[in-house]
């Protein structure tokens, strides 16, 4: 495939493919000559690498072989609490356990192709462990920026694949500019939230599932948002089929915000077409820490998908988020983390609306697993404990009768 990029606010195109940002500010995107590209076309090459014709980049060796083919499954406990028909696409089964392999498998190879920089990222959560173990998988050194404040738990997840991990002080959030510039003074790349070619891998995720539901269409997809990179990659992958007349009606992007950070929900509420960001006094703390970026880079991106596909943005409470992940273990036996946990409580709040009906298909995308989360020893099961010689009698109690 050539490479060339654009801007999907203002339309230049740029033939400089190491560009990540239009004159315009807005992060550019990769496109791809989708006209002739049709399903039977597709190889058998396993995970993402089936659509590798629409991808700027070859099939890579390592992790990448394992990135995306997760699965989507019907999950009819969900459907009283989304209000219509559920359908999961588990993205918590990617090798580094979210949706941000989709990016790394792309982006990271990419960079290698291009050169010997080091492969560089800020981010103390799904992204750094993403991309630390695709670059190492491709013995590359990878640098991490994490916050000085990183929680041993985060740190762990982060320092398995043995990147340099480099903590930083000061205003964390102002690194993601930083990184930027860093890339232009030393030999690292700085793989950020929208960096091009993870746009470009993120939307083999809803190449899946419109593979999945084709010839028919899903009526809502329904994810989390931060940064707006997930919903930028699935926006591109919408456009693409709907060039190559794979899809007529698209489906509706809704995305979910944390309430304690949601730039984006709040634009999107004001009719405005960019996020103003968001101060430290207006942000607060919560459960979702993979989502609640204050100054979301493709948010600008985000809201076009949504107001292109007549979907919506809502924001949900760390109580519903809550209620939420535990419907997803208890409902549809899926662990998953408090940011992906927003997708449910998010529909549900729009069918209360009326803005989802009981016939329609929706598919959830839980971006991470919730397995990283566990392991603070903390849980509400009540148990008792029963001396194994009294366990037979003691079962019977316990246990429905037969025939139940
Ligand atoms: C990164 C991340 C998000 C947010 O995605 P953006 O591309 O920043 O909008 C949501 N969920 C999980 C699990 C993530 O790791
Ligand atoms: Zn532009």
């Amino acid at each position: 495939m050539s490479v060339s990029l654009s801007c999907h606010r203002c339309e230049t195109r740029y033939d400089d493919d190491t560009r990540v940002r239009c004159d315009c500010g807005e992060p550019l995107w990769i496109d791809a000559e989708t006209t002739s590209f049709a399903w039977d076309d597709c190889g058998n090459r396993s995970g993402m690498w089936r659509y590798e014709a629409a991808l700027p980049i070859d099939r890579p060796d390592g992790v990448a072989r394992a990135a995306g083919g997760t699965p989507l499954v019907r999950s009819p406990g969900l459907d009283d609490v989304a209000g219509g028909r559920v359908f999961i696409k588990d993205e918590g089964e990617n090798p580094t356990g979210s949706y941000k392999d989709r990016g790394s498998a792309v982006a990271v190879p990419r960079t290698i192709a291009a050169g010997d920089d080091v492969v560089g990222t800020v981010s103390y959560g799904n992204m750094a462990i993403s991309t630390a173990a695709h670059a190492t998988s491709l013995d590359r050194e990878c640098i991490v920026f994490v916050p000085e404040d990183i929680s041993p738990v985060r740190l762990e997840l982060i320092a398995q694949y043995e990147p340099t991990v480099v903590r930083v002080g000061g205003e964390y959030g102002a690194l993601y500019e930083d990184a930027l510039e860093l890339s232009d003074r030393l030999p690292i790349t700085a793989l950020v939230s929208d960096d091009p070619a993870r746009i470009s891998g993120y939307k083999t995720a809803l190449f899946e599932i419109c593979e999945s539901f084709a010839p028919e269409t899903p009526d809502v997809i329904a994810l989390p948002a931060s940064s707006g990179g997930f919903a930028s990659g699935v926006w591109l992958g919408i456009r693409e089929l709907e060039r190559a007349g794979l899809i007529d009606e698209p489906p509706r992007l809704c995305l979910v915000q944390t309430a304690a950070s949601d730039p984006i929900t709040r634009a999107f509420e004001d009719g405005s077409t960019d996020p103003t960001p968001m101060s430290s006094d207006e942000t607060g703390e919560t459960i979702a820490r993979s989502i609640g970026n204050p100054d979301p880079p493709s948010g600008a991106r985000a809201l076009s998908a949504v107001r292109d596909t007549d979907g919506a943005v809502v924001s949900v409470t760390d109580d519903e988020i809550r209620a939420a992940q535990r419907r997803f273990a208890v409902e549809g036996g899926f662990c998953v983390e408090p940011a992906s946990a927003t997708t449910l409580a998010g529909v549900s709040r729009l069918a209360d609306r009326g803005e989802i009906s009981a016939a329609e298909s929706i598919v959830l995308v839980p971006t991470g697993t919730g397995f990283k989360e566990l392991g603070t020893g903390e849980t509400d099961v009540a148990t008792e404990t029963v001396h194994r010689t009294d366990l037979a009698d003691r079962l019977e109690s316990l246990l429905p009768p037969r025939g139940e």
